[in-house]
């Protein structure tokens, strides 16, 4: 038996609940309680990890330290939790039948015929149930993604069902997030949504012991009395969960309705000491009343969806909290940048970032927005892509070199100053072949980031195919832009800087995805800093 209690978290009614963050929440909860927590992602769609998948469809994809390409949720996690995650922590439906198909390939199943249960459901409770075999975690919180009632759900829930008689009542808790809306015309919140959903779940076996439900307006007595009525759960069960002013409330929300005591009642585990969350709670007034405010541009391809760039706009919360400085943020589409419109788009910023990506579209738009800031002395921070278009755009403008491209946007470009890695060039399959998770990085004396970093060995995440083209290295240092960081086994370039430039730095890897409330990004947080001096120093 595994000495680690799981907490269940499903969705009803709707999507976009907030599932991610009620977990999170909750975890953060225990975590300052003194648990050992840790959270993992089920989704039920068949692609084998979301790498593939278009930002449109699925927002930003999460990057793990061990390079697993996953869901934003686990962004969530680590930013709340401040500890990291890992590929078992993101399952997909696709993984689940690539792993059972398999099996059957090599004969694992001797010959039985092998079926959605007991053979799909196997393999997702053993997957549900790995991470307790690490022997590290008290509490492992769950979410299934999706909404019950799907279809693709159906497997998952069944695999909770079992595991609930498996494991015992006590080793289980199974928390239903579902939506109670308001009817204006009516002037009154409806819980008759609620009691399909928990009817669903309890259709398939499985009865819910806590609901938490998300409204805009407040829970009543009457309505949790009701909520609990019909749907078999106790009073206390019923967890208000009212529309917040920043995700970072939610823990605190959630410590009110007592969702933490709840939740550890019903797995019979002791409440130890009160939540140690001062830290927390200072940080939530920084971002809400902050003394100072900048305006930073975001220049991408897929500014339509705010998901897409999630990580990159919660670290600039925790970077602004960490200047004291509200930092907006203006998304500007790359697509649209001209040469005769790029003052009116960013003349106004106090910086800009410029955002990974991957393909063709936008990309002149991109180049064009680092002219402009490099030739007018304005904060410039690049994220991989972002890094590879001022690599281009040093060389076409200040080398001279008219053609300079990088060969994933013109396969044959005389100057490719970004190309692929000799090993890469022989792969043809998309999913899962890019230079992916963490690696070390040493940086140069006197850079800009060894003063952000405050060492000189730092270890990131990268998500991509192309790299710099080492055989520029002397023409562009001698130019004025230095590769300050490198890989210290492949020589990789990792960083470069324009060191005459007030802040002008590119990275090839993700600062974003290791930004927490606890420790936000050094990178991150000198650039806002330098953004405050520009903005306080403009004419
Ligand atoms: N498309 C670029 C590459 O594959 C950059 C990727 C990114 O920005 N994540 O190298």
């Amino acid at each position: 038996m595994p000495k680690s209690k799981f907490v269940f978290v499903t969705g009803g009614v709707t999507s976009s609940l907030g599932k991610g963050i009620i977990s999170a929440s909750l975890a953060k909860l225990l975590q300052s309680r003194g648990y050992t927590v840790t959270i993992q992602k089920f989704d039920p769609y068949i692609n084998v990890d979301p790498g593939t998948m278009n930002p449109y469809e699925h927002g930003e994809c999460y990057v793990t330290n061990d390079g697993a390409e996953t869901d934003l949720d686990l962004g969530h996690y680590e930013r709340f939790l401040n500890s990291a995650t890992s590929q078992a922590n993101n399952v997909t439906t696709g993984r689940i039948y690539k792993t059972v198909i398999e099996n059957e390939r090599r004969g694992e199943y001797l010959g039985k015929t092998v079926q959605v249960i007991p053979h799909i459901t196997n393999e997702i409770k053993r997957r549900m149930m790995m991470l307790s075999e690490t022997g590290q975690y008290d509490v492992i919180i769950t979410e299934l993604g999706g909404t019950v009632g799907d279809i693709e759900s159906l497997p998952y829930i069944e695999a909770v069902r079992q595991l609930r008689w498996e494991l015992g009542q006590d080793a289980i808790c199974i928390i239903h997030l579902t939506l109670i809306p308001y009817l204006k015309a009516a002037k009154e919140l409806k819980t008759k949504p609620t009691q399909h959903s928990v009817k669903d779940l309890q259709e398939l076996g499985v009865q819910p012991d806590i609901l938490v439900c998300r409204t805009e307006h407040k829970l009543n007595a009457d309505i949790r009395k009701k909520i609990a009525l019909f749907c078999n759960v106790n009073q206390n069960a019923v967890i208000e969960s009212i529309d917040a002013d920043t995700i970072y409330d939610v823990p605190l929300l959630m410590l009110k309705e007592k969702l933490d005591k709840v939740t550890l009642a019903r797995l019979k585990l002791p409440l130890r000491n009160e939540p140690e969350l001062e830290a927390w709670k200072d940080f939530i007034l920084r971002v809400k009343h902050p003394n100072n405010e900048i305006t930073i541009g975001l220049v991408g391809k897929y500014v339509e969806l705010q998901d897409a760039y999630k990580s990159i706009i919660e670290s600039f919360v925790h970077a602004g909290a960490e200047n004291d400085c509200k930092v907006n943020i203006k998304t500007i589409q790359s697509e649209l940048l001209t040469p005769e419109n790029v003052k009116e788009k960013l003349g106004e910023m106090d910086g800009v970032l410029v955002a990974p990506g991957f393909g063709n579209r936008g990309i002149e738009g991109k180049i064009e927005a680092i002219h402009y800031l490099r030739t007018h002395n304005v904060p410039f921070f690049g994220i991989c892509l972002g890094m590879q278009m001022a690599v281009i755009e040093f060389a076409r403008n200040v080398l001279n070199l008219k053609n300079a491209n990088s060969t994933e946007m013109n396969t044959s470009t005389t100057d490719p100053v970004i190309d692929l890695m000799e090993g890469q060039k022989e792969v043809s399959q998309k999913g899962g072949t890019m230079r992916l998770g963490a690696y070390q990085c040493e940086l140069k004396k006197g850079s800009k980031s060894i003063i952000a970093y405050g060492k000189n060995k730092i270890n990131e995440r990268h998500r991509h195919r192309y790299e710099y083209n080492n055989a520029y290295e002397t023409a562009f240092e001698k130019a004025g832009m230095v590769a300050t960081g490198k890989n210290p086994e492949t020589n990789l370039v990792e960083i470069v800087e324009i060191p005459k430039h007030r802040w002008f730095v590119g990275v090839q890897y993700h600062p974003e995805l290791k930004s927490t409330v606890e420790n936000p990004h050094p990178l991150f947080v000198k650039f806002v800093k330098a953004c405050m001096d520009y903005s306080a120093d403009k004419p």
